[in-house]
């Protein structure tokens, strides 16, 4: 594994991952690696020269030291942790519960019992909601003031398959004031699509867009081929919670006979212009069609295990976890479970699984903390 935190850096990062429950030290490694793709990148600040100002760029990855700092005061506090009022046995099972339940139970669990106030990637899941509603598929190509070049990479825009998909006519959209949301008694379901649209041939078919943020900090511009490369390594894996989701509207919604659904992934980055304002840059795109005779069993297994979940407040957990996938969860800084401590896990949450360990302080950092 590389990184670039510097040797106190990643003592200091092992040492709080240990006491959130870590132990595997290999496990600790990809995930503070992991943490670095997130947090790392290049910034620059302006230093005087011969002609005038220039950038001098530099990397920084202290947010990742601060992401595991904000953790470990989270999880020194449980009882400050803000629950939800939510009635979960009462209340419908909604596309987004299974899409949730799908990438994580304990995702699903953590974000039905508490309000998730420090979510992991804030600003960048932030930009991606801001998207959503900004630069709509159908509607508002890039919001007042922006031309469509600084939204979109020439590769991306225009794109023959979106064309053909913008053609089509508009049965319903997500994004509408009325938000409609649709509702399936039997299943006991709710769930509100991006997009319904009716192709030439007269069958409907779903559309969701999802946006996803790909830090070019660790890659960096300066190492365009890096990028490219892990771009294209990501590009066509599309996630099953994502499939399930959509799966779920193509089955469940009963209002149209949906015979497919479209998933969008737009890869953007956060640029910067000339006033040093952050916006968000689409620069790759890739489409996934699902067709209703697919997928099947994955929707019917996720559906059923969640009713049980559901109904006996309680599942064995899934062991081990993926530091990768963790590091990345949005859910992160409040779950334990992905320390492989817990083989159970409760609905809602069990605030008594939320604990830190005592770890001593290292010896190299010591001095650092006496002087
Ligand atoms: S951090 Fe890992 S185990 Fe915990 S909710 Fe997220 S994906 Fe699941």
């Amino acid at each position: 594994m590389t990184h670039k935190l510097s040797d106190k850096q990643y003592v200091f990062a092992k040492f709080m991952l240990e006491r959130i429950g870590f132990s595997d030290p290999k496990k600790i490694d990809s995930y503070i690696n992991k943490l670095e793709s997130i947090y790392g990148k290049y910034l620059y600040h302006l230093r005087p020269g011969k002609y005038g100002y220039y950038k001098h760029h530099y990397y920084s990855n202290s947010e990742c030291i601060e992401q595991l700092l904000k953790e470990m005061e989270i999880k020194k506090e449980p009882a400050e942790i803000k629950n939800l009022d939510c009635n979960i046995n009462r209340s419908k099972i909604s596309a987004t519960d299974l899409s949730n339940f799908q990438f994580c139970p304990a995702s699903y669990s953590l974000s039905k019992s508490f309000e998730i106030e420090f979510p992991t990637n804030e600003d960048e899941r932030l930009a991606g909601i801001d998207l959503h509603e900004k630069l709509r598929l159908i509607d508002q190509p890039v919001p007042e003031y922006y031309e469509d070049y600084q939204y979109f990479s020439p590769k991306v825009m225009p794109n023959e398959s979106i064309d053909k998909i913008r053609s089509c006519e508009l049965i319903y959209s997500g994004h509408s004031d009325d938000y409609t949301t649709f509702k399936n008694e039997e299943k006991k379901y709710v769930g509100q699509p991006d997009y319904i649209f009716k192709d030439p041939n007269g069958d409907h078919f779903i559309v969701e867009e999802k946006y996803r943020y790909l830090n070019p900090g660790k890659f960096s511009d300066f190492n365009e081929k890096e990028y490219k490369k892990y771009l294209n390594k990501i590009k066509y894996k599309f996630h099953k919670n994502h499939i399930v989701q959509i799966k779920s509207y193509i089955d469940y919604i009963k209002e149209y006979n949906i015979e497919y659904g479209v998933l969008i992934y737009w890869f953007y980055k956060l640029s910067e212009n000339y006033n040093r304002d952050i916006y968000p840059y689409v620069h790759d795109v890739s489409i996934k069609v699902i067709y209703n005779n697919e997928f099947e069993i994955l929707l019917n297994r996720t559906h059923n295990k969640l009713l049980d979940f559901i109904s006996n407040q309680r599942m064995r957990f899934p062991t081990p976890t993926n530091p990768n996938k963790c590091a990345a969860c949005v859910v992160n800084k409040y779950c334990s479970h992905k320390t492989d401590n817990y083989n159970e896990l409760k609905l809602p949450y069990d605030k008594n699984d939320i604990q830190l360990k005592y770890i001593p302080f290292p010896d190299e950092l010591k001095s650092d903390t006496n002087e």
